[in-house]
């Protein structure tokens, strides 16, 4: 089905295109440095608080839908976006210069998302429904009747970044939570991959459609970040914020946000450089795998990912010199692909060539460049830890396929470093399982806990399961509120508020706390955890 025909495309507020009144945009393709693709119109102020006011009216019916209409909402945005998935990879690949593989699996994991949040809406833990029944007789207080649970916070506002066009952008995961959670959302489009968000803002639109939903719940908005964006998260009927993206977006959000006379939760992924540890432990054995593990980790969409290994610590000796020696070999071997935009490849160059300037860090390796444009060559430097404590900078996140090698003397120096290191996303620790778990590698892996969000062992952090334990999270900068994740169905909890119902009679009980439990919903009752009925027809 092609969607995108004509020379220029719009805004779709309530699902109808809005002609914006500011300008217009195109995509460039990376790998030409070109423009590429229709023309998208940018909304002017008065058309962004109308997308607003659209998700604020639908929240009033939207908040209230049944678990079943709500998850199968979701399974049918999986399926249109499924059926536009030709169209969507093709522009994609226009936009990104990301390889067709990579996109047709992010599509996969996007639909999937969906999917698991409509199975998260149906089981109804979500809910968080703790119930206290009263005890008129206790002493030296009677206990009133407390029925708790949980409420979608209202409209969202959701910024995706361009290194993941599809998985975290229009549907993914920041859109697919906020919605299962009964959040309206407005999404703002990335001028880097407009077509790409039409097409996936279409298909969803159409789900909404589907269920007799109102426009309201979904709605896509071209403009820049810096004035439609920002409008959007001063805008009071905007209840929370959704962001992935750089530091420099995501906390200039946090101040707007803060800044509001009703400050609202902004949950920002941002920045990290996912150190991996090599144990001393692990140089003795199989070292092509842990350099072949670490350069493919590395350079994998051109480094453009947001768990890529940014920095590694490599024990001194003979055996760190041959794993270094590895890399650098592998390395020189190694071709760029090209980046996102134009824009990005030159942070990166200049990232670089920063690093490169600092006294004590010197080049271990340096691939070649790729063909066509913003395709730099992948490159790795080292430096010993004595510099890397004192300097300051080196533990700064170089969007790209740009490594710095820590070369540390004892092992019992690394609980130190990490102490003197920023919030992570992850964090890897190659070791001996056998023998690694004396308390000197306990004290790393409590600094590490202290730090990151996800802790790995013997494997690399590229690459993020979706599910019930995922944590894609910690502390600042990796994001702005350590406590949550914005992968797998915890990220749900982001959008809700919990409110407790005290001696509210039966028939003013909503749903999920009535004493019917008619949503047949697992339950915490008296401090004891009752579960759904397996059989019961809801
Ligand atoms: P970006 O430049 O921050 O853009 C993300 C979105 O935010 C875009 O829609 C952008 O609008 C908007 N925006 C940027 N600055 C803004 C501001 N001051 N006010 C309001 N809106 C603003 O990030 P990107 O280029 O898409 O992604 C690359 C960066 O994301 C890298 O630094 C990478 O490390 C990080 N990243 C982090 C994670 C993570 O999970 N931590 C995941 C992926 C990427 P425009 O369309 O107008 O630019």
């Amino acid at each position: 089905m092609t969607t995108l025909t004509g020379q220029t495309h719009h805004s779709l507020i309530a699902g109808e295109p809005v002609p914006g009144t500011e300008g217009t945009i195109r995509a460039v393709d990376p790998a030409l440095g070109a423009p590429t693709g229709p023309e998208f119109t940018l909304l002017g102020g008065d058309q962004v608080a109308a997308a607003a006011r659209a998700a604020d009216e639908a929240f009033a019916a939207y908040r209230r839908t049944s678990p079943e209409v709500r998850a199968a909402f979701l399974d049918s945005g999986a399926d249109r976006i499924a059926e536009a998935g030709e169209e969507i990879v093709a522009a994609a690949m226009r936009e990104t210069g990301l390889p067709e593989a990579r996109l047709r699996g992010e599509l996969a994991r996007t639909t999937n998302q969906l999917r698991l949040f409509a199975k998260v809406v149906r089981a109804g833990d979500h809910h968080g429904v703790r119930i206290e029944p009263a005890l008129p007789d206790r002493t030296p207080l009677p206990r009133p009747d407390l029925r708790r649970r949980t409420l979608p916070l209202g409209p969202v506002a959701v910024f995706g970044a361009s290194n993941f066009p599809l998985a975290f952008s229009v549907a993914g995961g920041d859109t697919a939570s906020a919605l299962a959670a009964g959040c309206p959302v407005v999404f703002k489009a990335h001028n880097a991959h407009p077509a790409t968000g039409l097409l996936v803002g279409t298909a969803l639109s159409r789900a909404v459609a589907d269920h007799g939903l109102p426009g309201g719940v979904f709605s896509l908005v071209f403009g820049p970040g810096t004035a439609v964006g920002q409008q959007l998260v001063t805008d009071p009927r905007i209840k929370a914020v959704g962001f992935t993206g750089s530091r420099g977006g995501g906390t200039a959000l946090m101040a707007t946000a803060a800044a509001r006379e009703v400050p609202i939760p902004v949950y920002a992924e941002m920045s990290s450089v996912n150190p991996v540890f090599v144990l001393p432990s692990a140089l003795t054995g199989d070292r092509d795998a842990l350099a072949d593990g670490f350069v493919t980790s590395l350079n994998g969409s051109a480094g453009q990912l947001c768990t890529a290994p940014g920095l590694l610590f490599v024990a001194e000796g003979p055996d760190g010199d041959d794993l270094v020696a590895r890399i650098s070999d592998r390395l020189t071997a190694a071709t760029g692909q090209t980046m996102l935009t134009p824009g990005i490849c030159s942070s990166r160059l200049e990232g670089e060539k920063r690093l490169a300037g600092i006294t004590g860090v010197r080049e271990v390796g340096h691939g070649r460049g790729g063909e066509g444009q913003n395709a730099p060559a992948p490159a790795v430097y080292t430096t010993d830890a004595a510099t890397f404590a004192e300097a300051p900078g080196l533990a700064e996140e170089i969007f790209g396929a740009v490594c710095l090698v820590v070369r540390y003397g004892s092992a019992d120096r690394l609980p130190t470093l990490v102490e003197g290191m920023e919030g992570q996303l992850t964090a890897t620790v190659h070791l001996d399982a056998e023998t690694d778990t004396g308390d000197g590698v306990r004290e790393l892996f409590e600094a590490l806990e202290l730090r990151a969000g996800r802790i790995l062992v013997n494997g690399w952090p590229t690459g993020v399961d979706v599910g019930d334990a995922m944590v894609h999270g910690g502390p600042f900068p990796a994001t702005s509120d350590g406590r949550s994740t914005s992968v797998g169905s915890a990220a749900i909890e982001r959008f809700l508020r919990p409110v407790v119902y005290q001696n509210v009679p039966a028939a003013l009980q909503p749903a999920p706390v009535h004493a019917d439990n008619p949503w047949n919903l697992a339950r915490r009752v008296d401090g004891v955890h009752v579960p759904a009925e397996a059989e019961k027809d809801v």
